[in-house]
């Protein structure tokens, strides 16, 4: 794994097409029991080089009820996005990840994630290539359908940006229903 690390860390298979260049931001260890698939790092995330330090990962860590020394121990939380670059602006939001690393990195990367026990798959883009045909066609369909993923050991969960502020009042059973569910898987998945 640290191999692994070093090599996708030294990546710059799209520097061609990435507005600041590639940086990938990720987080992961062999030991690591909960795995966060997200979508692909926002500017402030390249800035950083810290995964979800920005609003949206003050939301998701308060969704999984987790202090930030639990969310960034890599031997208790991966934060494996679908792309691991900063992917630019398209139309109104952050484009969508590149493609390059679920080809290339997710293959080698996910199956060294031997001790995961629960997989979360923030946003559309997660649940379109994990679940594939076993998902709804919609992310609220998928989301709705938590309690069947759940036997599989994965949630899908909507995207924690505040962009998303509209969806979560649209939806209050997401807060009322998964998220009590969601602390509770997390705390059993870390062994707490
Ligand atoms: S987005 Fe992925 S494949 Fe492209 S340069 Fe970054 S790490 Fe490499």
């Amino acid at each position: 794994m640290p191999a692994l690390l070093c090599e996708i860390r030294a990546c710059t298979q799209c520097a061609a097409v990435l507005p600041l260049g590639p940086r990938p931001v990720l987080q992961a260890s062999s030991c690591s029991r909960v795995l966060v698939i997200g979508q692909a790092p926002g500017a402030r995330v390249h800035a950083s080089g810290v995964p979800w330090d920005d609003a949206s990962g003050r939301r998701l860590r308060e969704w999984l009820g987790l202090d930030t020394p639990t969310f960034y121990d890599a031997d208790r939380v991966a934060l494996v996005p679908m792309g691991f670059c900063y992917p630019g602006k398209r139309g109104g939001g952050d484009a969508p990840p590149r493609p390059e690393c679920r080809a290339t990195w997710h293959p080698r990367l996910l199956p060294l994630l031997t001790n995961v026990r629960l997989s979360l798959l923030v946003g559309r883009h997660a649940q379109a290539h994990v679940l594939g045909t076993r998902g709804a066609a919609t992310l609220t369909g998928a989301v709705r359908d938590w309690r069947r993923h759940l036997d599989a050991g994965r949630l899908p969960l909507p995207h924690p940006s505040p962009r998303n502020v509209g969806w979560f009042k649209a939806n209050p059973w997401f807060a009322r229903d998964v998220l009590p569910e969601l602390r509770l898987r997390v705390r059993e998945a870390l062994g707490d």
